[in-house]
């Protein structure tokens, strides 16, 4: 099937290229992309790959348009979120925590099929795709049908990061950290993982605190009910749980120091490997730190509790996205990172 798809190198400028999607497997879709988030990391990938070409997005939202023959329950004309990539049937995915699927490396990173058949092709030759199992930055996506969710009626720009960068946030408040009412949260950075957690939190009836050095994303959280401050280093009342997305070593320590007796953080956020922990206060304390991935969430069953929630008006994640044509990929990464947007989506079909 012949799609546009942007197509990035390095850190040469994106393009706009067309491309042929390979055949659905009976148990692959073909999804026509709507929406799709950009994330951090279709960043980290694209530094990672330097020079090689490759289609990357994954957290894309669109209409089924072609289901593989074993296909069952996904249906032409669904709208579906597409979330990460698992293979269903290790021990992992079948305990219900399919990001830590025994192939999630290799169904999400690799470049191509599990069997290593490409699903992409440029100019005739093979290019880095099947990104987290989609490579949705295109007008089309080819994905495994295990991985979509239906959405119903939910914007798709609104829908697309539920498929990785809200589910992760949203994850850790509900899998992770687990908040009571009138617990006290606190949040580490406000771009799109740590907003739709502050937001999830706020769902539940919980205190929130957020920690975040860009003044728009600040203004924006307190807006939805949040208490601020700029740094960590302003005077912080102590907190029961704490949800860390930056991945900086400093905000691990110091957030370790602001939890209650018994409190937990959880981490989402990947920085340097070496952070110096005081065990002997995590044992005297009764602290936790619990590493998640993808918020410890089955996609399939988070993703309609979130968009319930949504449906509901209590959790406006409408608030946090900024919408760009596909084309504008380039512009969309300057603006996120000069904090001028704080979810970037970008919509294949303008
Ligand atoms: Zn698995
Ligand atoms: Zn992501």
């Amino acid at each position: 099937m012949r799609i546009s798809a942007l197509l990035t190198r390095g850190s040469a400028p994106s393009e706009i290229v067309e491309a042929e999607l390979d055949t659905p497997r009976p148990d692959e879709v073909i999804v026509r992309i709507e929406a799709v988030g950009v994330c951090h990391t279709d960043l980290v990938t694209r530094k990672r790959l330097r020079e090689r070409p490759a289609v990357l997005g994954h957290e894309g939202c669109g209409i089924v348009e072609r289901v593989g023959s074993a296909v069952d329950g996904t249906t032409v004309g669904d709208r579906v979120v597409i979330s990460f990539a698992s293979c269903g049937g290790c021990a992992q995915c079948r305990r219900g925590l399919p990001g830590y699927c025994a192939w999630s490396a290799a169904l999400n990173g690799s470049g191509r099929r599990l069997d290593r058949s490409p699903t992409l092709r440029v100019r005739e030759e093979p290019v880095f795709g099947a990104f987290f199992g989609q490579s949705s930055f295109a007008t089309a996506a080819l994905t495994d049908a295990r991985s979509c969710v239906p959405v119903g009626d939910v914007p798709p720009e609104v829908a697309a990061p539920l498929g990785c960068g809200f589910l992760t946030g949203a994850g850790a408040v509900l899998n992770v950290l687990r908040p009571r009412p009138g617990d006290r949260v606190l949040v580490i950075g406000a771009g799109g993982v740590g907003a739709a957690a502050a937001l999830t939190a706020l769902s539940e009836d919980v205190e929130v605190l957020v920690a975040e050095p860009v003044a728009e994303r600040r203004e924006l959280m307190a807006r939805c009910g949040a208490t601020v401050v700029a740094s960590l280093d302003e005077a912080i009342p102590a907190v029961t749980h704490a949800l860390d997305t930056t991945g900086r070593p400093e905000s691990v320590t110091r957030a370790l120091g602001l939890l209650q007796p018994c409190g937990v953080l959880a981490l989402v956020g990947l920085g340097p490997p070496d952070v110096t922990v005081d065990v002997r206060s995590l044992m005297l304390r009764g602290l936790r730190i619990h590493g998640c991935v993808e918020g410890d969430a089955e996609p399939s069953a988070l993703i309609p509790e979130l968009v319930r929630r949504h449906r509901r008006g209590l959790l406006p994640l409408e608030r946090l996205v900024t919408t760009y044509p596909l084309a504008d990929f380039d512009r969309a990464v300057t603006d996120q990172r000069a904090g001028r947007v704080l979810k970037p989506v970008l919509l294949p079909g303008t």
